[in-house]
């Protein structure tokens, strides 16, 4: 039996394990973290099969000039960082264009079908139901003119036959009656679904993995090297062989790669989530994402998280609570807010690619080795689908969607 070990125990990292373990083969897992403790910890919760428009598009492009110039909530950048990675910045933005984003929308859409498909799975076995919400997508828009912009996506959304239900105010209100403001129009993802605790996700997930005989060393792992024919993989104070190894380090993926010679084209956009109370009960409700607003927030009984739109700087570079605290002022006018549940504001790096597209697959320079990392804003809704894929590539078998824009060997690396 093949023995493969996964570096990076992140949705992403938990999802190719629990794939891999459930076809037989030997799999360890390891990261000096609880597992789902990272970026995973805390996201928006969406789970969905229609998150198809990349940052970079072309309509990025023409509001440049405002995101760079006006201060906005959901947008902030670091001077320093964008001087200091300006290629990968320039590169990011070279793909802003239309030809790219029809063709990410559409292996996007075939990607998280098929991880949506598979979550609900997990979630069946793994008897998480009463930590989902159902329907779990809603974006709102306040006026005519926002809702205008979004038919451009709408139109992105309808060409990969992505479902979806447009609200007029009183059926937002209807569906959601604790919301104070009264949205002009809501886009309702009737398919997808919300979790409500992305850790206890993991965590469940992960249980399962040890249960079917999964390995877990809760160590860093320092470097790994291939010798022999075999994958040595240095721990803090011993080594292991492995016959495969699989990347799945989301933001670190970079600086862990570097060791062995890659340049990977990965930046991290940056996000921040509060917790607060709530001074009245207040239902629970699918993630609502405020487009004018730039922020996404949920509501679970008397608890609401909300989460910020992008920062782009250093991984390592100190908090910044401004756009967080201008949001939540933003959020204090829709639902009636109480108590901070979080001392201060939770931070996570999306690790994002140049393209916008996760890379999945074997790695160009190296025998045995494999990534999955890059998920950005939709790791969590492409984590499962990434294991079945990837499972399928180790396997050498056909996979069932095309991968082809996936692909480590899309870049020079
Ligand atoms: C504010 C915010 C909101 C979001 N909302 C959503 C959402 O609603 N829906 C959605 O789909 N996505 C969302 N995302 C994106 C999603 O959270 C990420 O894409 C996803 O969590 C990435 O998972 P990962 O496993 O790749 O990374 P991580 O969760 O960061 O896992 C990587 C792991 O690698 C480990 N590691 C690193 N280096 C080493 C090493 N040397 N040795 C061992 N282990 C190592 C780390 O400890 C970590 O545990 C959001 C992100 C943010 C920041």
């Amino acid at each position: 039996m093949k023995k493969i070990v996964i570096i990076g125990a992140g949705i992403v990292g938990i999802c190719t394990a629990v794939e891999l373990i459930n076809r037989g083969f030997s799999v360890t897992v390891i990261d000096p973290h609880e597992p789902g403790s990272q970026t995973s910890y805390g996201n928006a919760g969406v789970l969905t099969d229609t998150s198809l428009m990349i940052i970079n598009n072309p309509q990025l492009l023409k509001s440049l000039f405002s995101l760079i110039f006006k201060k906005n909530t959901s947008f902030r950048y670091s001077k320093l960082f964008v001087f200091s990675r300006l290629s990968w910045v320039i590169n990011f933005l070279m793909f802003s264009k239309r030809k790219h984003m029809e063709i990410a929308a559409k292996v996007l859409r075939e990607l998280q079908v098929l991880s949506l498909k598979t979550h609900k799975k997990l979630i069946n076995k793994t008897k998480s139901n009463n930590n989902i919400v159902s329907p779990g997508w809603l974006k709102v828009f306040k006026t005519p003119l926002s809702f205008e912009k979004y038919t451009y996506e709408l139109n992105i959304l309808d060409k990969n036959k992505a479902e979806y239900t447009v609200l007029n105010t009183a059926e937002i209100k209807k569906l959601f009656p604790d919301l104070q403001f009264k949205y002009y129009k809501g886009v309702l993802f009737k398919n997808s679904l919300r979790v409500k605790s992305p850790i206890e996700l993991s965590r469940t997930y992960f249980k399962n993995f040890i249960k079917s005989g999964g390995n877990f060393y809760k160590e860093i792992c320092k470097d790994i090297k291939f010798i022999n024919g075999n994958w040595t993989v240095f721990l803090d104070k011993n080594k292991k062989i492995f016959d495969e190894v699989i990347i799945c380090t989301g933001p670190w993926s970079k600086d862990f790669l570097s060791n062995l010679g890659y340049k990977i084209p990965l930046a991290w956009e940056r996000g921040y989530h509060h917790q607060f109370s709530t001074k009245k009960d207040i239902d629970i409700s699918p993630a609502i994402h405020d487009v004018d607003g730039g922020f996404v927030f949920s509501c679970n009984k008397n608890k609401v998280r909300i989460t910020s739109g992008v920062e782009l700087n250093f991984r390592k570079a100190a908090s910044n609570d401004e756009q967080i605290n201008d949001v939540v002022k933003k959020l204090k006018t829709i639902l009636p807010l109480k108590n901070k549940l979080t001392k201060t504001p939770w931070l996570g790096s999306r690790p994002t690619i140049a393209d916008s597209l996760p890379i999945i697959g074997k790695a160009p320079k190296h025998k045995n080795l494999w990534f999955n990392f890059g998920h950005n804003h939709i790791g969590l809704s492409t984590s499962a689908g990434s294991g079945v894929v990837l499972a399928d590539m180790i396997q050498n078998k056909k996979t069932s969607i095309n991968i082809d824009p996936f692909l480590p060997n899309r870049f020079i690396l």
